[in-house]
């Protein structure tokens, strides 16, 4: 907790939709995994950190003034080393079409998520007037907003609470295993789930937090992408 305290004394009063590194050390320091990788400003320093990740890599564009990254085609999923540091340029180019007067932090690369294997599910914290805190648990990635398969809690939520949550869902089968589908570790995401809510219980200056896609696998969940809205 006291880590946290630091990461959000950090950024608070910083809202310019750029904080999801700082995110995934937030989720970090409250034991939720998040995927290996690193912000980097260079092309040279985004293939130096794929050599030290196994197989290929995640690419995105971070820019506080680019909030969805593959509307833009900021996200290159499955980059092999090799094409690294011509995939950095053209993500910038990306970035510069998109927006001539964009501010860029860099490139955020990625150890790859196995999506075969797990679903992707969206957890979301936000502060309601009246009840304070809350959590979102559904279906996540590009699911969300089509099929608004979501279920929401008071936060802090105990673990029965957070098992309801999955089983409130439509989805909940397929996170079971219906249809042949590998059973996601729901125990990984109930814990999760839990933390997240404990996260926003404590810090009241956290006005949102979401992470989408939350992947969960058979072994676990992994927070792939997050944005974070601070007081
Ligand atoms: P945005 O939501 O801003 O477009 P995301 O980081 O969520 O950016 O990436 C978009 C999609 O790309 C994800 O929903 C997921 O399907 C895929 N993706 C992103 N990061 C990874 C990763 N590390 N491993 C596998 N797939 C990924
Ligand atoms: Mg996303």
């Amino acid at each position: 907790r006291g880590r946290a305290r630091e990461i959000l004394e950090r950024v608070e009063g910083r809202n310019d939709n750029s904080l999801g590194v700082e995110a995934m050390e937030l989720l970090d320091a409250y034991g939720v995994p998040t995927p290996e990788g690193a912000v980097v400003d260079s092309p040279g320093e985004a293939e130096s950190v794929a050599e030290g990740i196994e197989g290929d890599v995640v690419m995105k564009i971070v820019s506080p003034d680019i909030l969805h990254k593959s509307d833009i085609g900021g996200v290159k999923v499955g980059v092999e080393t090799d094409d690294v540091y011509d995939a950095y340029e053209d993500l910038i180019t990306r970035a510069r079409n998109y927006q001539p007067d964009a501010s860029i932090i860099g490139v955020q690369v990625q150890e790859m998520a196995d999506l075969d294997a797990g679903t992707e599910t969206i957890v979301g914290l936000n502060r309601d007037p009246q009840f304070g805190p809350m959590v979102l648990f559904g279906l996540g990635g590009i699911f969300v907003e089509v099929l608004e398969d979501t279920t929401v809690k008071i936060a802090p939520i105990s673990e029965p609470e957070a098992r309801e949550m999955i089983d409130d869902i439509q989805a909940a089968p397929l996170l079971r295993g219906a249809r042949g589908r590998t059973p996601a570790d729901l125990d990984a995401v109930v814990e999760t789930l839990q933390r997240l809510s404990q996260l926003a219980t404590d810090f009241p200056a956290i006005l949102e937090l979401d992470v989408n896609p939350l992947v969960a696998g058979p072994d676990g969940v992994q927070a792939i992408d997050l944005r974070l809205t601070v007081d």
